[in-house]
């Protein structure tokens, strides 16, 4: 047996069964060849060409952030970031800063701000935005990405006026003048980012600022990332980029790419030793909780009148997915409301009853809000559930104003009722909503806390999961979704040697610290 690297004295979770451990493991080629104890190790040091002491460091597989949108992170990276803004006034002096700089007529943009820390308590109008400038063209998207707030200008330009209508009701509100008061939702939103200028200038600087992302994603311990397409909103992801970079020897981690659109699937045996992949097909029902999009069943508490957007029935839904299911690609449905998640457990349901299951797991991204029914639902069917962790630390200061108490202590963010169940869930952060930073997502999972450990012992505690959980959801989980299952997401015979060296045991720490946890090193197939 030769071995390209033998790496020894490890203190190695293979994250195969809650506290399996290893010391050392060798690889060739790229793969996992041996593992073992460091006795093990000795005995076939001599077909070793490489030997790595890893000095008694900690070591766990390579993580993979199941959902974001990497593109809209770089785009977002060049607006105004408005996420630590406490009030519609200091959104104001932010974007003012930006608009003392740039030329008459140019768009400026500014991007996760959270109305709900805003003193005022309301989402900001044209009105408050034209104290901006009325010369530039103003935008602000919420941290959900699912609200944007527009200055008079951008609305003009947009074609936003007295007498607009959307595609979608409820998409764009009015004053009782029948005038856009400012605040567009949903697919609405598009009518801006179809006329926004792309901020990079050309593809060049595109791939670029693509790479830098890509670099700063690795050292935070993620082998493999699944970004997804909003096409709508001009978050695109051309597969050629990562093509591009992974021949100049310039991608650190494996991309899944996920489209809002149907595409063609290549052939996998062409493929399989590329790090860049096609993913899901991607499909919308609803909006975030945030902005009150969301679909429920029951309407909003804070609203009394709203039951959140759907932006398809439950026949086109259908029709999706049964187009979606023929091409043989795996269907990955937005879905965080309740009411929502029912259409699309239908849908799932009714296409199975058309069609042999075809072995893709169907993927449902979200799922915020559940009950008992869907639950014994879901659990029937070959699905898995594509969760953000984080959210749980973002928006536990003000979902209950939405969803109430009853509802969020029965399903909310309920995901040790999910995995108890049996329903496999996966880790992601929706960047840019969240940090892609993986460690974020297992701390919010582990504790249901905000990042200042609020509130004590947790949010509805029974849903907290032990830490082996979430990593699992982080690693093994994720493979899982993609049918990659026996190819990487534990250190195990035959796998990738993706695995990364982190400062500090997550097993044995104080949970607030595990965000705090630093990659020293990251390996995508052994190196
Ligand atoms: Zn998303």
């Amino acid at each position: 047996m030769n071995i390209d690297k033998l790496f020894i004295n490890g203190n190695i979770y293979t994250m195969k069964e809650e506290n399996d451990k290893i010391e050392a493991f060798g690889i060739k080629e790229g793969k996992i060849v041996f593992t073992g104890s460091n006795i093990e190790a000795i005995d076939i040091i001599a077909y070793a060409k490489e030997v790595i002491d890893f000095e008694h460091q900690i070591i766990i597989p390579g993580l993979t952030d199941s959902h974001m949108h990497l593109y809209a992170h770089c785009k977002n990276l060049e607006d105004v970031n408005l996420e630590t803004a406490k009030s519609i006034e200091v959104v104001i002096e932010l974007m003012k800063i930006k608009a003392a700089k740039t030329s008459p007529g140019k768009w400026i943009k500014g991007v996760n701000f959270d109305d709900t820390k805003f003193s005022e308590g309301r989402l900001p109008t044209k009105t408050d935005l034209d104290k901006i400038s009325k010369v530039h063209p103003i935008i602000i998207r919420r941290s959900c990405l699912h609200v944007v707030c527009a200055n008079s200008l951008a609305l003009s330009l947009a074609g936003v006026v007295n007498g607009y209508k959307p595609d979608v009701n409820g998409t764009v509100e009015y004053d009782s003048h029948k005038d856009p008061t400012g605040i567009v939702r949903e697919q609405a939103i598009k009518v801006f980012d179809q006329i926004i200028p792309d901020c990079f200038n050309n593809r060049e600087e595109k791939k670029e600022a693509i790479s830098k992302v890509l670099r700063d994603i690795a050292s935070r311990g993620l082998t493999t990332v699944h970004t997804y397409a909003a096409k709508l909103w001009k978050y695109e992801e051309d597969i050629t980029i990562y093509r591009e970079l992974e021949k100049e020897g310039k991608l650190p981690v494996r991309v899944l790419v996920c489209l809002d659109e149907l595409f063609e699937k290549e052939d996998y045996n062409e493929t399989k030793m590329s790090r860049v992949t096609y993913g899901a097909y991607k499909l919308f029902i609803d909006g975030s909780l945030g902005s009150r999009s969301a679909a429920l069943i029951e309407p909003y508490c804070d609203d009394k009148n709203n039951y959140g957007i759907l932006i398809c029935t439950q026949e086109e839904l259908d029709n999706k997915m049964i187009k979606a299911y023929k091409k043989g690609m795996q269907p990955a449905i937005h879905a965080i409301g309740d009411k929502a998640l029912e259409m699309i457990v239908s849908s799932i349901e009714n296409v199975l009853n058309i069609f042999p299951y075809n072995g893709q797991r169907f993927r449902i991204i979200h799922a915020q809000l559940i009950n008992e029914s869907l639950l014994e639902r879901m659990k029937k069917l070959p699905l898995v559930v594509d969760i953000q962790p984080s959210f749980v630390s973002s928006d536990l200061h003000w979902v209950k104003d939405r969803l109430g108490e009853n509802r969020l202590s029965q399903g909310g963010y309920a995901w040790k009722t999910m995995l108890d169940a049996g329903l496999i869930l996966t880790g992601g952060s929706d960047c840019p909503v969240e940090s892609y930073n993986p460690f974020e997502g297992i701390f919010s999972a582990v504790t249901r806390q905000d990042r200042q450990g609020y509130p004590e012992g947790g949010w509805y505690p029974k849903e907290k999961l032990s830490v082996y959980e979430a990593i699992c959801m982080f690693s093994k989980n994720a493979a899982y979704a993609t049918g990659e299952e026996h190819v990487k997401g534990t250190i195990e015979k035959g796998k990738l040697a993706d695995f990364i060296i982190i400062d500090r045991d997550p097993f044995l720490i104080n949970p607030l610290d595990i965000r705090n946890i630093k990659v020293i090193k990251t390996f995508v197939g052994g190196v």
